[in-house]
């Protein structure tokens, strides 16, 4: 697999028997920074995408997904978000869609990377549309994990919006960096993250349910599909000491209702239903 090429396709080998290919028409971008190799290039179906070390990252085609699942989830579910961590999130996206939310007081953005967050800039400015410009975006360039461990928090939702478990990303994923942010929770906070394809990468989200399980009294994942991200829906953990979950749908309709949002993936009775888990993806729960 290591050698499988195809001229003018990007090919991401992110697993042993299954890899994915996307048609370059343009390549806008292409070098190592100091932790990652970042390419733009751009896709007939997607427009421009984001890949670090080939792994595909985000694009302008469906990020929509990824973004507004991972924001309006927690921030309507927990009801009056003030303080909102973001840990990678560099391409901007993460960062687009929480300032939407008007409750939404300061945005900590930590991203170790500032190659990606000044490329994306440049190359992907439909990703953040502004985002970094906003007066209540703090942007902290570190390793997530260091800072979550030293941060006095008090952060109403943790955003986890990072690689997958290899390189950079590797620490972000460990029992040590969860219970770490769930200390830099406020009462009531919510912490999210992204945890990959449940179908091709299982252990994954197990390991992450496992310390959530020893961390958080309701301690979960939710579903999204996003097409860039191959294998079926992409999981979320979801790990909080409060009821937010429960949030009857009236209530989340009306919080929806009185906010400013105009989403394209993201509804109400979507937000429910995401907590419903298949059966295969129920097994992987330790
Ligand atoms: N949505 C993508 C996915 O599911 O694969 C990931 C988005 S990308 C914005 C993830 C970001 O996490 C990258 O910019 C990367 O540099 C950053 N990152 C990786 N490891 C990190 C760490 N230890 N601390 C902070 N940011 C990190």
């Amino acid at each position: 697999m290591s050698d499988l090429k195809v001229d003018g396709w990007t090919v991401e080998k992110l697993h042993d028997h299954h890899a994915q290919a996307l048609r370059e028409s343009r390549v806008l971008y292409d070098s190592e920074t100091e932790h990652q190799r970042l390419r733009v290039f751009e896709n007939g179906t997607f427009g421009r995408v984001l890949t670090l070390d080939d792994v595909v990252q985000t694009t302008e085609g469906d990020n929509f997904i990824y973004h507004e699942m991972l924001t309006h989830v927690p921030i309507l579910a927990h009801g009056a978000a003030k303080r909102v961590c973001i840990i990678g999130g560099g391409d901007g996206g993460m960062a687009r869609e929480v300032l939407k939310h008007a409750s939404v007081e300061h945005v900590t953005m930590v991203e170790i990377d500032a190659g990606v967050v000044e490329f994306s800039k440049e190359y992907l400015p439909k990703l953040s549309q502004g985002a970094f410009d906003d007066a209540r975006l703090n942007l902290v360039i570190a390793d997530g994990a260091q800072f979550i461990r030293e941060t006095e928090g008090g952060f109403d939702v943790i955003i986890v919006d990072s690689t997958d478990p290899v390189g950079p990303g590797e620490v972000l994923f460990t029992d040590t960096f969860y219970g770490h942010a769930k200390r830099a929770l406020s009462e009531g906070g919510i912490l999210v993250t992204q945890n990959g394809v449940p179908f091709l990468q299982g252990e994954e989200l197990t390991n992450t349910m496992r310390a959530f399980k020893a961390l958080f009294s309701d301690a979960t994942c939710y579903l999204a599909t996003v097409p860039t991200y191959a294998g079926g829906p992409m999981a979320f953990g979801w790990g909080t000491d409060s009821a937010a979950r429960d949030v009857a749908l009236s209530e989340l309709q009306q919080r929806f209702d009185n906010s400013a949002l105009a989403p394209e993936y993201y509804t109400p009775e979507v937000h429910k239903a995401a907590f419903a888990l298949p059966g295969y993806v129920a097994k992987l729960m330790p």
